[in-house]
């Protein structure tokens, strides 16, 4: 199965997927994760520093590919998930598409594409041209990161739209959104609502996932000293089931650009009265 994960850069994409990742190696599964944004940093989490990427590697040999080994670019991840990183064009030069068709390219004359269970793909979402919407190509399922944010929503909306656009010629399928660091997901279900996909999972405001990325280690990894975080391990797990279940997903109908702007403007301008409801929960959260 090859899963792509996009959202808006610094949502908490490459944290997620790292996690995810592992899940599904709980699970049972033979996993690799690609990174494919130029900052290249995607499996920090997952090794603990900065691997060399499959373009450092390939310009070093002179894009000769027999004389590239797996070791060479193929890097252990903690939980046994198998990571590689694609890297970037030079800054101003190249194409975000030609790095990921070459990394294809590369894991599959190692024989290496076909070898695992899950290979999942962390991409950059602001941009989703042609280059950078290239792993949906090889995707089953795309998952889109998001918080309860106007700007990580409207990114949303034009992954969605490439998701559309790609499965009119690949079997590709949206499973849907991962609500990452939000402790609101109002905008996230008006959003819903318009542009009708599952919502897998809202995982609220956990300081512990941001302090992860910046030790580099997975939620797992920490819960092993600290046991108190397997609550948060266990939002990953459900995620990696509800995958590893096959689901339907959706070929989403995305909003056009205009209308997703008034819907989502709207929200903010024109707040509904807080229900009953609200109010407690926010007693609660004082509390
Ligand atoms: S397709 Fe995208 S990644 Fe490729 S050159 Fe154009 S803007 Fe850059």
């Amino acid at each position: 199965m090859k899963l792509a994960v996009y959202g808006k850069g610094g949502i908490g994409k490459s944290t997620t997927s790292c996690n995810i990742s592992v899940a599904l190696a709980r699970r049972g599964k033979k996993v690799l994760q690609i990174g494919c944004d130029p900052k290249h940093d995607s499996t920090f989490t997952l090794t603990g520093f900065l691997i060399p990427t499959i373009i450092d590697t390939l310009q070093e040999k002179d894009y000769h590919y027999e004389d590239v080994w797996p070791e060479d670019v193929i890097y252990k991840g903690y939980g046994g998930v198998d990571c590689v990183e694609a890297g970037g064009p030079p800054a101003g030069a190249g194409c975000g598409g030609y790095v990921v068709g070459e990394t294809v390219k590369l894991l599959k004359e190692l024989n290496a594409f076909d070898e695992y269970d899950v290979i999942l793909f962390d991409v950059l979402g602001d941009v989703v041209c042609g280059g950078f919407a290239a792993p949906l190509n090889y995707a089953d399922y795309c998952l889109i990161v998001t918080d309860n944010g106007f700007d990580a929503l409207f990114a949303a909306n034009r992954i969605a739209a490439s998701v559309r656009e790609k499965a009119r010629t690949h079997p590709l399928r949206l499973a849907g959104l991962i609500g990452n660091r939000t402790s609101k997901r109002d905008l996230i279900d008006k959003y819903v609502e318009a542009v009708p996909m599952p919502v897998l999972e809202v995982l609220p405001l956990i300081e512990d996932i941001r302090v992860s990325r910046v030790k580099g280690k997975t939620l797992f990894e920490m819960a092993e000293q600290d046991p108190s975080l397997n609550y948060v391990c266990d939002y990953y797990l459900n995620i990696a089931d509800q995958i590893l279940a096959l689901p339907e997903g959706v070929v989403p109908k995305d909003a056009p650009d205009r209308e997703l702007f008034s819907l989502l403007s709207d929200f903010y301008l024109n707040p509904t009265q807080p229900t009953a409801n609200s109010e407690a929960e926010l007693d609660l959260m004082m509390v």
